[in-house]
């Protein structure tokens, strides 16, 4: 998975990045936006533009903000989010929980499973 950030406050509206990455395009403002059907998320304010993605077109995004003059676009590799944050450090906990010996090891294993 990958995000795609753009920065509007940065964006000058050139477009170097449609022609780059058909997925960028021009919204009502003047500057780039992203096309939300392409994206798994998509989110947008005044400032920016973050849309993830989970595709194989991670090149595509990447000649686009290689392309853009004032740098406005930031593609960075993130990880899917399939677990809450309590849910990873949950099973961190129980991590090599075999072996318990007392009682009060056994029921502590026992919340873990
Ligand atoms: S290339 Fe950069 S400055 Fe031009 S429209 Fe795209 S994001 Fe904006």
């Amino acid at each position: 998975m990958y995000r795609v950030t753009i920065d509007k406050d940065a964006c000058e509206g050139i477009f170097a990045c449609l022609v780059r990455d058909d997925r960028f395009v021009e919204s009502d403002d003047g500057l780039a936006d992203f096309d939300t059907a392409a994206a798994e998320t998509y989110r947008t304010g005044d400032d920016s533009v973050i849309a993830e993605l989970d595709d194989d077109r991670i090149a595509d995004a990447r000649q686009a903000a290689a392309a853009c003059p004032p740098g406005a676009i930031t593609v960075e590799e993130v990880e899917a989010v399939t677990e809450t944050d309590d849910e990873v450090d949950r099973q961190g906990d129980c991590e090599g929980s075999s072996g318990a010996e007392t009682a009060d090891e056994r029921s502590e294993e026992a919340v873990c499973r």
